[in-house]
This record gives C-alpha cells, structure tokens and sequence, in this order.
C-alpha cells in the first residue's frame, strides 16, 4: 500500500516522495489515518521504526488550516532529549516544506530570549524537553491553553530520565480538549498508569517487541581481560570491514578516555556523552552523519534515539548496565533493511557475567561468542602519549599499563568542561535543575576554577553510569519500574550530575520557521 491511501494532502505526500519513500511503514499504515480521524494514539514502537513520520505527517495537515497566537502554540511535543527534539524538527523541516507551518524547538543550554521571542510570534508546532517548556511555562512566557495535539514521544526514555513527573504537570496544565499521540517503546507500570489517565479510548499500534533485536544485525561476544579491553577494541577496529562504527561505554569517563586513546592511536573519532557542551554534541554528531568521522564515542545517555541511517558497526566496550539498553544500542545499526554487525566486550567479572545472561535473557538470543581473537603486539600511540604518560602515575587499575597512563592524564583535561558544565545558567531539564542543588553552587565558579573541591567532585561524577545517575535521582517513579540488574552500593552514584552548557549554535534556537512556499 502507497502513501496515498492514507488520507494526507497533495503538499504533505510530494515533501514525501521527495523523501524518496515509496511505503508507509507498518506504524505510518496503522496510526496516519487515525491521527487524521483525530483519534488518541498509544504507540508502542521503537526508534527506527518510522514513527516519527506517523504523527509528524498527520499533524502537518492538520494543522495547516488555522493560525497561530502568541504565546499560544497549537501543538506540543515532548522529547526526552535536545537531540531527539532537534531530530523531530528535523523532520518537521522535511515533510513540511510544502506548508507554511511555524515551529520553535525549546530545548534547554539555549539561552532563553531567543525562544520567548519566537512563542512571542506564536508557533503552530512546539518541540520541547519537558524542563525547559515548565520553565518557560512558570516564568508565563508560555500559555498551554491553545494545545490542539500533544505528543508525548519515547515516554519510556523519560521514565528513565526521571521526566514523567514533569510530563504529568504539563499533560494537567493542558485544559482544552486535545488529541494525544503517545509513543513508548516499552510499557513500564508508570507508563502504562499515566496513559490510562491521559488517553481517551486510544487506538493501541505494536510494531516491534520491545526486547526484540533485528535479525539483520550479527552479534558477536569477546571474553577479554580488563586490561586487554582497549587493545582488543583497536585490534577489532583495525580487521572489521568497519564503514562507520558507534563504540558505546556505561561510564561518561570511559567514553572520554577510550576516545581519547583511540585518536592517539590515529583513529578518526569523535566523542559524545552528557558532559559536553550542547553545541559541541551536535557538531560531532553532524560529523558522525556526514562521514567527516568515522568512530563515534558514546555513552547511552548522548545517543539513545540517534537516527544515523547507515552504521555498519556497533561495539559494546562495556556489557551495558541495563538489559533494554543493548537492543537500543545495536538497534544504531542495522536500520532500514541494511546489515550490521554488534560486538560486545565482555570480562569475567561477575557483574558482567550478571549483565551478560540479563541482555540474553531479555533478547532471547545466545550471543556467538569469538575465541580465537589473538592479541597482536601494536605500536605505541605517540610519544606525547609516552610523556604525558610518564608525568603521572596511574591507580587505575584495569586497563593496559599504557592505556592506564593516557587515561590518568585525560583526567587532569577533562576538568574545565566540566567546570563550564557547572556554570551553565539555564537548565532544560529536571535531571539539570537537580544536579545544581542551588543557585548559590552556580555563584561557586571562581571557586572551582581555582581547583577547590567541587572541581575535584567533577571527576568522580564522571566515573559514573548516566542512567544510574538519572534513574536514583527519579526516585519513586522509576523504582522498581523494570526488571533492573542491582547494583553493590559501591557502584551506585553518590552525587548529581551536573548539567549542559549553555552554548548552542543559531539553528537549534526556537523559532526555525518552516521554508515558505
Ligand atoms: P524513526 O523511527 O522515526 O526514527 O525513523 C527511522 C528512519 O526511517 C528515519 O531515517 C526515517 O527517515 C526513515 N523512514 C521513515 N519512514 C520511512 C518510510 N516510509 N520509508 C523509508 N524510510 C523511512
């Protein structure tokens, strides 16, 4: 069955040809002429099903017979991330090229003047993180009372994130009658709890399991040492037919060291996890899209939802320390019908070998594992690397004598951004407001820059799982809400994560009007 089947307008089926889509996914098939018919929607679908399409199509048409007031946008929706809400525009910009729809994106670590002024012109479609639409909404820059639609897209991931209560406020601030397009990729208790509250009689669409892994993607297990796990990674990155590869980490300071070694051993890399600057993830993940790099080093939290059509590789550095989180990641390749290939490292600690029978457990799948990997002898990286390696004197004691000596040194760079992280005045989320426990922290700057404890502090929040983070901080609505490995107290966070910078390039700040006709 074509597009045209399902009731969207000439303008909205030629933006998607020109998309070059030739038919509707299964979840476009089942929701597009539901949404059109003003029906709630409960879609249970992960990224890369299509989804997206099927609410942004409907709504384009829809809302293309009215007209916006200030302050008063016609349709929200919410995202968990600045990276999926930019994504979203994204694809608003796409298949609304042929209308004349107004958008604003009010994502947080953009400064908030630019984003009034855009609601300030009235938008027909608002995409937001739910911290920063609250903030927005308390300093009474925004009116929820004009709502026609509402989404609230990837609700399991704003579970994780500790967001749900957030997007219960705004769903009770929304007085007018609406339509709700709701999209999970799981249905947690708390999720299913809140679309019992919010949904009238919705039309329910299941596309994929939640726990199911696309066959087209190989999965290999490598049993290494944790000393040897670097130098196996760069053996697999050097005789793998890699493409582009996504090399995922638990922990936001392994991310910035693996990184860190593999552009020492002259690979082309980038790196993307929850401490850097806003305007600096979307530039490597630009530099990901359009083959500028070709490794990408991520942890769950900065790539969760990515949509990079064509990645030939994923490779788990660390078994992840959620099960749900190995189908999201080795869903980053193999997307669209193509072939991938995921392999994860593994050791033979107990908590992986924990980790390891919960990720086979939920996938069902006995992951192949890889014997014969023999460890060649490499060159050293540099000798910048041997001398900073020399000035300082490693404890760490997991990884290789060199690889320990890099990453030592990595710790002394990594402070000023996160200092920057400490100062940034304007937070779009829960999870930020939280990790500065006071306005006074943000007036400490001059004291961190000196060093004093708070920069000290930075690195042990680094040396911590982000979801962990997120997931303590979320308190009652995530307890017990999945089927979570348990971690010893030793491995659970001690202290908040500290937030976003505040910087962000021109294009993501509000009001990127749709090009007219
Ligand atoms: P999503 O699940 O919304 O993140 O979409 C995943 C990917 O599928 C995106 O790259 C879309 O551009 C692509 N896509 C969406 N709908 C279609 C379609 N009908 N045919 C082919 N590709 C599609």
């Amino acid at each position: 069955m074509g597009f045209e089947r399902l009731g969207l307008s000439d303008p909205t089926l030629a933006a998607v040809a020109d998309a070059g889509y030739s038919e509707p996914t299964p979840i476009q098939a089942q929701a597009i002429p539901q949404v059109l018919m003003g029906r709630d929607i409960l879609g249970i679908a992960q990224t890369g099903t299509g989804k997206t399409a099927s609410f942004t199509l409907p709504m384009i048409d829809i809302l293309s017979e009215g007209r916006a007031r200030a302050r008063m946008p016609r349709s929200l929706i919410l995202e968990p991330t600045r990276e999926l809400a930019a994504q979203v525009a994204e694809n608003f910009e796409k298949y609304g090229k042929n209308t004349k729809l107004s958008m604003a994106l009010l994502i947080g670590g953009v400064n908030f003047t630019e984003q009034e002024k855009a609601l300030d012109r009235g938008v027909d479609v608002l995409i937001a993180t739910p911290g920063r639409l609250l903030d927005h909404f308390s300093r009474g820059k925004l009116l929820l009372n004009g709502i026609d639609i509402l989404v609230v897209d990837e609700a399991d991931r704003m579970l994780d994130m500790g967001f749900i209560p957030d997007v219960e406020k705004i769903c009770e601030r929304i007085t007018k009658n609406h339509q709700t397009l709701f999209f999970s990729a799981t249905m947690p208790p708390v999720i299913q709890r809140l679309t019992k509250q919010f949904l009238d009689d919705p039309k329910k669409i299941e596309v994929a399991r939640p726990a199911s892994t696309s066959s087209n993607i190989e999965q290999f297990l490598i049993e290494v040492s944790p000393r040897d796990k670097r130098k196996t990674l760069r053996q697999m990155l050097r005789e793998e037919k890699i493409k582009n590869g996504i090399i995922f980490c638990n922990r936001k300071r392994d991310v910035k060291e693996v990184f860190m070694s593999l552009e020492r051993h002259g690979f082309s890399v980038g790196q993307l996890h929850g401490d850097m600057e806003q305007s600096a993830r979307m530039e490597v993940l630009r530099q990901f899209k359009e083959n500028e790099i070709q490794l990408l080093c991520a942890s769950d939290v900065a790539a969760r939802g990515l949509d990079v059509p064509d990645v030939s590789h994923v490779f788990n550095f660390d078994v992840p320390g959620h099960a749900e989180d190995y189908v999201h990641r080795i869903g980053r390749t193999g997307r669209a019908g193509r072939q991938g290939k995921a392999i994860t490292i593994t050791t033979k600690s107990k908590i992986d070998v924990r980790l390891l029978e919960a990720v086979e457990k939920l996938t069902n799948t006995k992951i192949a594992r890889i014997n014969d990997l023999e460890l060649k002898p490499e060159k050293r990286a540099s000798k910048k690397t041997d001398k900073q390696a020399d000035d300082v004197k490693s404890n760490d004691p997991q990884p290789s004598e060199t690889d320990a000596r890099e990453s030592k040194s990595q710790v002394t760079e990594q402070e000023p951004s996160q200092e920057k992280s400490d100062t940034a005045q304007n937070s779009d989320s829960k999870t930020e407001k939280q990790a500065r426990p006071s306005r006074r922290q943000g007036r400490s700057n001059d004291r961190n820059e000196r060093g004093g404890r708070n920069a000290s502090r930075s690195n042990e929040r680094s040396d911590r799982p982000e979801r962990s983070e997120r997931s303590e901080r979320s308190g009652r609505y995530t307890q017990n809400s999945r089927d979570r490995i348990k971690f010893a107290p030793d491995d659970m966070p001690k202290e908040p994560f500290i937030g976003l910078g505040p910087h962000v390039p021109a294009f993501l700040v509000a009001g990127i009007d749709s090009p007219k006709k």
